[in-house]
């Protein structure tokens, strides 16, 4: 974070800025509750904290400073939300400075990296219209695509040559910025250094992936070639300082506008569908590219709308990737019609072949999930034998506890009593009960935070000068024996926060994931934990970690016995014995 925006974060007041977006109300000394903005709730789950100046939601986990509530809620990237914190509160803006040279040079290779992406787009556009892009083109044209489509796409070639892109960027950044662009591979040395690059994509259509904004930051690449050399069918750009694929939505950048305007929005799986339905006027549409959907991403869509068409491709690997969107869209609220189109046609091969009218018309028939889950069930599990509709129900109690409106899971349940023909008491009684609550997967997070965790976290999180003991206590040990807290939900946050020294927690812990699990436990409990209870959580992490290796080393002996070695049997029950002994130690000391 530069200096500029530090100064920002320590003047706004995180309750007052997020105050003058909803209404929040007090709900303890320093907490403050209200009706999460960032998914659909009833009773209000979403905290935020006066004194540590961040904010948690229990519903979806939305957690962060100001600076990330105004940028996720205005949708603006981060050096827009600083302006807009600062303007709030009054602060005059200074021209761009950072803080370190780190962050400078960062910055410079994400610059220097969307430069060439865009160099390089151009210039596989160009091969593209040149005469090695003929075989391209010809491709293009068979799938439908116009000159204009492609323009709008910027559709490009790679040509079939390891250096020609190299070539053409050789004078415009060096080799270690090359590297950093994932445009390049390079095999590893017998001495483990890395070779000279050599072009990655080769002979392949090329379909930019841009950000929000529009400015490419990746592509994927589909081949030519056919028979054994081709390759993967598809090959995607790995992850760089400007991409990480599960936190894009192919497309958003054209569709987020006529998103809002349709107050929907239409998710298919491949690049060429969305392009195809795009270019034939369907504009709110959007692709997962080919990825199981993630969290990152619901929460993208989430931004812009709840109301969303799913429309997979028909095959069981598409089946499977809907089912598995459909339950990450349900938890956080999305309203969700499923699209499928007649004789297992995928989107782009159905508009194309049955006109926009008839894909239209596809739209208009969506069904509801709950329909589409239930067929799907007796798909899966046809006839009517009482064990057939046991398997069926349980496919699908897990979808209706997960949905958030308990009209909704009460029509579900009802829906499927009725479709799978369901006359036996016991299973209406237990889809009743599944309508009743909705599976709260709170707690499945709550509990996969142990106590032992909770301890650690909160030691090294709440730097309060009398708590230095503690905090001490806690660094030590992950600093000296970070192999007993690896197995642990989050290692990575008590990692982190071990080396942090004087600066905010909630900035250490950069991962979403492990960052929520640190706000839960700072939630929890303000008070910084005592040094005594530190210990015993630290001791208990020993104790489990000397348990881990015991077993590892018993199924060791077993092995060492069947093969008959008795030199290694030897030395293994040696080490078992002095595990034994510093095990009973530490539970003597315990007492
Ligand atoms: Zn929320």
């Amino acid at each position: 974070m530069s200096e500029f925006s530090e100064n920002v974060k320590r003047q706004a007041d995180i309750v007052k800025v997020i105050e003058g977006y909803i209404r929040l109300r007090k709900a303890g000394a320093q907490n403050y509750k209200g009706l999460c903005p960032f998914h659909k709730e009833k009773s209000p789950s979403f905290n935020v904290h006066g004194a540590q100046q961040y904010y948690y939601c229990f519903g979806c986990q939305a957690t962060g400073d100001v600076f990330s509530f105004v940028g996720k809620i205005e949708n603006v990237g981060f050096p827009e939300a600083v302006r807009t914190v600062a303007q709030k509160c009054g602060i005059p803006l200074p021209k761009r400075e950072f803080s370190s040279p780190e962050e400078a040079a960062e910055s410079r290779l994400r610059a220097r990296l969307l430069e060439l992406h865009e160099v390089t787009t151009a210039w596989f556009e160009e091969q593209l219209r040149g005469p090695e892009g003929a075989v391209a083109r010809e491709y293009l044209a068979g799938r439908g695509l116009s000159v204009e489509g492609i323009g709008k796409f910027r559709i490009g070639y790679a040509p079939d040559s390891f250096n020609a892109l190299r070539d053409r960027l050789s004078g415009t950044a060096d080799q270690e910025t090359l590297r950093a662009s994932g445009l390049f591979s390079s095999k590893e040395q017998g001495d483990g250094s890395l070779g000279p690059i050599y072009d990655r994509f080769r002979k392949r259509v090329m379909f930019p992936i841009a950000n929000e904004s529009g400015r490419v930051i990746a592509f994927t690449a589909r081949t030519l070639e056919t028979g054994e050399k081709a390759g993967p069918k598809y090959i995607n750009s790995p992850e760089t300082p400007l991409y990480s694929k599960g936190q894009v939505l192919f497309n958003l950048d054209k569709a987020k506008a006529p998103i809002r305007q349709a107050e929907a929005a239409l998710l298919v799986e491949g690049q060429m569908d969305c392009i195809s339905v795009y270019l034939r006027g369907i504009t709110n549409v959007i692709a997962t590219s080919g990825t199981a959907f993630t969290e990152q991403q619901v929460a993208l869509l989430h931004r812009h709308t709840s109301n969303v068409f799913v429309n997979f491709d028909p095959d069981a690997a598409g089946a499977n990737a809907a089912e598995k969107s459909i339950a990450l869209l349900t938890e956080e609220g999305f309203n969700i019609k499923i699209i499928t189109l007649d004789d297992g046609l995928d989107p782009d091969r159905f508009i194309r072949e049955r006109g926009v009218d008839a894909y239209t018309a596809a739209i208009r028939g969506a069904r509801r999930q709950s329909d589409y889950l239930i067929e799907r069930a007796r798909q899966m599990f046809p006839g009517a034998s009482s064990d057939q509709k046991v398997k069926a129900m349980n496919y699908l109690l897990p979808h209706i506890r997960r949905m958030p409106e308990k009209l909704a899971r009460d029509q579900f349940a009802g829906d499927a009593a009725q479709k799978l023909g369901i006359d036996s008491a016991v299973l209406r009684e237990e889809l009743r009960q599944a309508a009743l609550r909705r599976r709260d997967h709170l707690e499945a997070r709550a509990a996969a935070l142990t106590e032992v965790e909770r301890v650690l976290l909160r030691a090294l999180a709440i730097g309060d000068p009398e708590n230095e003991g503690a905090r001490r206590l806690a660094a030590q040990a992950l600093e000296e024996q970070p192999g007993w807290f690896e197995h642990l939900g989050a290692f990575q946050a008590l990692q982190a926060l071990a080396g942090r020294k004087a600066r905010d927690p909630m900035d250490v812990v950069e991962e979403p994931a492990q960052r929520a699990l640190l706000a839960e436990a700072l939630l929890a409990e303000v008070k910084p934990p005592e040094a005594n209870e530190v210990a015993s959580a630290v001791q208990e992490i020993q104790e489990r970690a000397l348990e881990g290796r015991l077993r590892d080393l018993r199924a060791l002996i077993g092995e060492a016995e069947r093969r008959g070695d008795f030199a290694e049997l030897a030395l293994l029950t040696q080490q078992k014995l002095e595990l034994d002994r510093a095990l009973r130690g530490l539970h003597h000391q315990g007492i």
